[in-house]
């Protein structure tokens, strides 16, 4: 990554840590890598029962309960020296999973294959905003 790209992730992931729901910046060398490829069904199934048991199986974002969940993996990306850290892995409902995942859920929504507006709404809920803020935010999002 040059420089001038290393100041824009560094600026835009402090804006997005302003939201309660925003989505993960991966840089592209890192996309679709993640800890479920590395492990066996089984030992994911393990790894994932355990990590909702720990957030006492609630949605660590908007604290849904009740809700499928799902694990997420939080990731740190140090730009500057290229390096990737896993920080954590958390219960994530539907919805907040697909707005951590932003890119990859738009990419579901051109195919049909996920709601964009329940995304936004969702988003608009979790983070007291008014729908028509997630432009805004998108264009921060994929302003890179
Ligand atoms: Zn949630």
């Amino acid at each position: 990554m040059s420089k001038q790209e290393i100041n824009r992730c560094e600026v835009l992931e402090k804006q997005l840590s302003n939201y309660k729901l925003w989505a993960d910046m991966v840089p592209k060398g890192s996309f679709f890598q993640n800890l479920r490829k590395i492990f066996s069904r089984t030992e994911w199934d393990i790894i994932r029962k355990a990590v909702y048991k720990k957030d006492g199986h609630i949605c660590v974002i908007c604290g849904t309960e009740n809700a499928k969940l799902e694990a997420h993996e939080e990731w740190n990306y140090i730009y500057r020296s290229s390096i990737q850290k896993l920080e954590s892995i958390c219960s994530l409902c539907y919805w907040c999973h697909r707005n951590k995942h932003l890119g990859h859920s738009s990419i579901l929504s051109r195919k049909g294959k996920l709601d964009l507006d329940k995304l936004i709404s969702h988003w608009a809920i979790v983070n007291k905003k008014p729908k028509f803020d997630f432009r805004e935010y998108t264009n921060k999002v994929f302003d890179l």
